[in-house]
């Protein structure tokens, strides 16, 4: 990642399965985005890149909230802070649920063998 990042611009680095970009509204904070499964995910289309699901910096002062579609930044609604939260909850039960699945497809994982062991 370089150590500047420039205005919409998104850089999308496939082997640390992150991508950074400057804040679509200006401020000028960093956001980075984890990509996987059960993170955010980037596609190139021939318009431009397409980000999902939609970024939301409520870390941030501006708290801004958009999508990144084929290129463009489409803002979203502001969120109030029990969506926030919510939206939050959703997204480690996520998490967790492709966890799970990950860990039931390959039950010789550590981390099966792990939860075997807690007997959970
Ligand atoms: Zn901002």
């Amino acid at each position: 990642m370089p150590p500047t990042l420039a205005p919409g611009i998104l850089y999308v680095s496939r082997e640390f399965e992150t991508a950074h970009h400057l804040c679509a509204c200006g401020c000028g904070s960093k956001v980075r985005t984890p990509l996987g499964p059960a993170e955010w995910q980037v596609d190139e289309t021939p318009q431009g890149v397409t980000v999902r699901p939609s970024i939301g910096n409520w870390q941030f002062p501006c708290r801004s909230h958009y999508l990144i579609q084929r290129g463009r930044v489409v803002w979203s609604d502001q969120w109030s802070e029990a969506r926030v939260r919510a939206g939050r909850q959703r997204d480690q039960e996520r998490l967790q649920a492709y966890l799970d699945r990950e860990a039931s497809a390959k039950p010789s994982s550590w981390w099966a063998r792990f939860r075997r062991w807690l007997g959970v």
